[in-house]
């Protein structure tokens, strides 16, 4: 079974060839330095913690976490609130049916200590983990590897919405008959994202079988989230040329390109400039995992800064090699600014889905 990272990272690369990019990139879980001491954790109590529309009540469960996770909180709340965020939103991270889960950890596990995980908790843990950070709102992002699977995903992931008020209901397919008659129930049960994974998929985004499920999803207006670079390893139709044959058929589709579209960073630009729905999202990039596998181009940063409407912060949480707070310090690390960086961590998903 291939349940591999969703992750950013491709073959070797040389990381100082972007190590000018990095240069106020604060590591681990720590504050950066140069930040007012991290604010108290008062708001984390239990039930301190509502949507954006004021109900139902998220209890923020502290006895799920350790007191080891109290300096995370602050390093992650730290960022947001020195740029006067109300939080972050998370369009990249998974929650998935518990044997599912498994063997995406064991999927890890079996990499022999070169994907140590960082979260291992259980979906509580998670959740408690995310709203300790200042996460809003998030994803549940999960995919299938072969027919006769995203329709079972779905009813999971609905239920997990349904009990999960600050998490954005998701979805997925897979090129199979039924897929645009599960699509579409699943976009009238009020899906918000979609997320296609070519590479755990191993289908192509061309397929006829889905050409329905792309106009519906163009014309509904609802974002994909799509696995579509070569990282962290290639697949049979990975690479920006067969979506980028999808957004010629389609070129209305919101999509958001998992991973900024690693290693294929600058194609992916590419689509991005071409297409005014084609948005990025930055899990992994430019963390020090992600630079010492797919390292950015650096001269590509200005074209990022300037997509500044369409870059939307994603993680991968839980399945990441180090603290959440590296996500967020390695883009503030990127000096593109506060106005760039407060659009990333929560207005351009904010005004993308609404929230
Ligand atoms: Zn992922």
């Amino acid at each position: 079974m291939c349940l591999p990272a969703c992750a950013g990272g491709g073959g070797g690369g040389d990381r100082s060839a972007t190590g000018a990019v990095r240069a106020s990139h604060v590591r681990g879980s720590g504050h950066p330095a140069t930040d007012p001491a991290p604010p108290p954790l008062r708001t984390l109590r239990p039930g301190s913690v509502r949507t954006a529309e004021g109900q139902p009540r998220i209890v923020f469960d502290v006895t799920r976490v350790s007191s080891h996770s109290a300096p995370q909180f602050a390093a992650a709340r730290a960022v947001w609130q020195n740029l006067g965020l109300p939080g972050l939103i998370d369009v990249h991270t998974h929650f998935m049916p518990a044997n599912v889960l498994r063997k995406v950890r064991n999927h890890f596990d079996a990499l022999g200590g070169l994907w140590p995980l960082t979260y291992r908790g259980d979906e509580d843990e998670c959740l408690a983990l995310l709203r300790g950070f200042g996460v809003r709102h998030f994803t549940a992002l999960s995919y299938p590897h072969r027919p006769d699977m995203a329709a079972w995903l779905n009813g999971w992931a609905g239920g997990f919405a349904d009990r999960t008020p600050d998490c954005l209901r998701s979805a997925t397919f897979y090129p199979e008959p039924d897929a645009h008659d599960y699509v579409s129930a699943a976009l009238q049960a009020g899906a918000r994202v979609f997320k296609s994974h070519l590479q755990v998929g191993g289908y192509d985004p061309r397929d006829p079988l889905l050409s329905d499920v792309w106009g519906t999803l163009a014309d509904s207006g609802t974002p994909v989230v799509i696995h579509c670079g070569s990282g962290p390893e290639p697949g049979r139709f990975t690479g920006p040329g067969p979506f980028a044959e999808v957004l010629g058929e389609h070129p209305r589709l919101t999509a958001v390109i998992a991973h900024a579209g690693a290693p294929e960073y600058t194609a992916f630009l590419d689509l991005a400039e071409r297409y005014d729905r084609v948005h990025l999202d930055t899990t992994m990039v430019f963390t020090d995992f992600a630079e010492a596998r797919a390292p950015f181009p650096s001269d590509a940063l200005p074209r990022l800064a300037d997509l500044h409407d369409r870059v939307l912060l994603g993680t991968d949480f839980p399945n990441i090699p180090y603290h959440y707070p590296e996500q967020l310090h390695a883009l503030a690390g990127l000096g593109l600014g506060p106005d760039w960086l407060r659009a990333v961590l929560h207005g351009n998903a904010a005004r993308l889905f609404g929230l």
